[in-house]
């Protein structure tokens, strides 16, 4: 039994007090929700796959110069990290049309964009993370100009290292969410990335097949979900071929075949 003070529970994780001041520790969860949590589930060991994607992910941004509240993973569930004032504006970054702006614009899914777009959502659960403009952030205060142009370039830097990232494993990064948050030093604050970078905020898409590897298996009932998010920690060089079980090879094409409706493929 643990002792820790809760802070907060999310969809997706729980932030307990840290060990030492300005610090909290991120309890990554199997919990999945969709529509804004109209449709709830579990996918088994997303929390533990999620752990260690966002670790890497966090990890290597780091190296490239971005700053983030990752400090270190504690274990299989857990990581610490620094305790930020998040800013209230989820930033999606899009390279392919998919999902919401699809329906919002009449774009066919798969489109890609012109060029990569970044677009902001107000993180309010009750008004369903409505897409704002910048003129609203500055109006309301959500974060200052100085910040925003932090945000923004920082933004672009990630998209461009992930989706080097992917594209070297054969995946498409499609869109994906970011969430930042203030870190104060006395009455000076910088921004800096927060939150997790995992399939549950990415949509990841192999490169050959289209097979889509993140969230969308469970928004859409695809089915495969565990072994999607397996298949990205994998080929990421974060799971041995026998962490998927005795004897079992990571194999996708049942869904596959389903999705399409061919029979599965004989290994
Ligand atoms: N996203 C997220 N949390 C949200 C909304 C979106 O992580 O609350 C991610 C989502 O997984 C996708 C990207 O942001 O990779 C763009 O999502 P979109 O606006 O298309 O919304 P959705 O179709 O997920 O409702």
């Amino acid at each position: 039994m643990s002792r820790r003070r809760q802070i907060y529970e999310g969809k997706a994780k729980i932030l307990y007090e840290g060990p030492e001041p300005g610090t909290i520790i991120q309890y990554f969860k199997d919990d999945a929700t969709a529509f804004n949590a109209e449709k709830t589930g579990t996918i088994n060991g997303k929390g533990v796959i999620n752990n260690r994607i966002s670790e890497h992910v966090f990890t290597r941004l780091s190296h490239i110069g971005i700053p983030t509240h990752f400090i270190r993973r504690l274990n299989m569930r857990e990581q610490l990290v620094r305790q930020v004032e998040i800013i209230p504006i989820e930033v999606v970054v899009r390279n392919v049309a998919a999902g919401s702006i699809c329906k919002r614009l009449g774009l066919e899914e798969g489109e890609p964009l012109p060029y990569t777009l970044i677009e902001y959502y107000f993180k309010d659960d009750a008004l369903g993370d409505p897409l704002i403009a910048e003129e609203h952030i500055a109006c309301f205060n959500w974060a200052s100009h100085e910040e925003m142009h932090d945000i923004s370039s920082m933004a672009i830097r990630i998209n461009d290292f992930m989706c080097g990232m992917f594209a070297g494993i054969d995946i498409r990064l499609v869109d994906f969410k970011l969430e930042f948050g203030r870190l104060y030093d006395g009455d000076y604050s910088r921004v800096i990335l927060a939150d997790e970078i995992s399939p549950d905020g990415c949509r990841l898409w192999d490169m050959k097949s289209g097979e889509k590897l993140d969230k969308d298996r469970f928004r859409r009932d695809l089915g495969g979900e565990e072994e999607a998010y397996r298949e990205v920690a994998r080929r990421l060089g974060l799971l041995q071929d026998d962490d998927n079980g005795p004897g079992e090879v990571l194999d996708l094409s049942s869904h596959r075949s389903r999705l399409r409706g061919t029979p599965p493929t004989k290994k």
